[in-house]
């Protein structure tokens, strides 16, 4: 089979309603361009009749794939087995409830191939959800995982995306980190990533899967990949470090209140709230060393501990 020049990715859960419309339209969309294209719908274990939809859909325009979870596993989950699946020269990701439009597939193809972007995410400018519950909390996430990640994106966390291929083949999604895609591509080595303004559309049928927990394990996500991605592989250079500081300045404290004991004669020593601050220094700086240690008998085991990304080699 030739490779099709998009694949879209359709990560889903109890989405039946919404799906005939998205198929049909992203065909129409596709048709009038004259893309070749697949359409990969994961089912993340929807516990309606969404996946009997697929498999009709499928029956009828066989460029629609299915693959189904046995249970949910997430959206990342989802994204990532479709990204395994994926074929077309530019794979783009798309929410199955309508609120994503594919009237803009045609753009971030371009952006993709012609503006020869690595990854372009799309930009709910003008968005249609609640404004206290998601979108002034979302603002104030997407401009804290900027200014983290040096990535200048108004909304790191749009499902609709664009990608070269080499890009979703050599990254991996899982977890929640669906949200920080660019940021995983960034530190993958490519760092072209472009924002296009798209439509979005209130939702149509069903409800939101996702509650107000986003906010408090998205931030722990974000510390999770800054660490990750900084320090994964070399954890005692972080904590080494620390651990080197908290010792060195308790040891100080106490070194300073030994001498102090016998230079001034003062025997009051453990009265004084700096001395129990020194202890703890110390403590706490040799447990960081032994995390660090740690860590690095970890990331030594590591399978992934010697896996580069090569772009190219001459004579080899
Ligand atoms: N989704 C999924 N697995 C999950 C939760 C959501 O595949 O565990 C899908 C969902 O069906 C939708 C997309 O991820 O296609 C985005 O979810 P949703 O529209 O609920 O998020 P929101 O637009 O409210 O951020
Ligand atoms: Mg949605």
């Amino acid at each position: 089979m030739n490779t099709p020049q998009i694949t879209v990715v359709i990560p889903l859960l109890n989405e039946a309603e919404s799906l005939p419309e998205l198929f049909a339209w992203i065909a129409r969309v596709m048709n009038e361009n004259h893309f070749t294209y697949e359409v990969i719908a994961i089912d993340d274990g929807s516990s309606d009749n969404s996946w009997e939809v697929i498999q009709k859909e499928s029956e009828s325009n066989p460029v629609i794939r299915g693959i189904k979870f046995q249970r949910n596993y997430g959206k990342s989950a989802a994204l990532n087995e479709g990204f395994k699946a994926a074929s077309g020269q530019v794979v783009i990701t798309m929410d199955a409830d309508l609120q994503d439009s594919p009237d803009e597939i045609p753009g971030l193809y371009k952006m993709i191939t012609v503006d020869r972007f690595d990854l372009v995410s799309g930009w709910k400018k003008k968005r249609f959800d609640n404004t206290l519950t998601k979108n002034i909390p979302s603002k104030f996430f997407n401009w804290v995982t900027t200014s983290m990640s040096g990535i200048h994106l108004h909304d790191f966390n749009c499902g609709l995306k664009a990608y070269r291929l080499k890009v979703v083949k050599s990254i991996e999604v899982y977890g929640e980190m669906h949200r920080y895609i660019p940021v995983i591509a960034k530190w993958a080595g490519y760092p072209k990533i472009g924002e296009k303004v798209v439509q979005h559309q209130a939702r149509k049928y069903g409800t939101t899967k996702f509650g107000w927990e986003r906010f408090v394990n998205g931030f722990l996500d974000l510390m999770t990949i800054s660490f990750v991605t900084k320090f994964g592989k070399r954890p005692m250079h972080l904590f080494g470090l620390l651990g080197a500081i908290f010792f060195f300045i308790g040891f100080a404290i106490s070194a300073y209140l030994a001498f102090a004991k016998f230079a001034f004669l003062e025997y009051n020593m453990t009265q004084r709230p700096i001395f129990y601050m020194a202890l703890v220094a110390m403590i706490l700086g040799t447990q960081l060393f032994l995390a660090g240690f740690i860590g690095e008998l970890i990331s030594r085991n590591a399978v992934e501990r010697n896996h580069y990304l090569i772009e190219d080699r001459i004579g080899l």
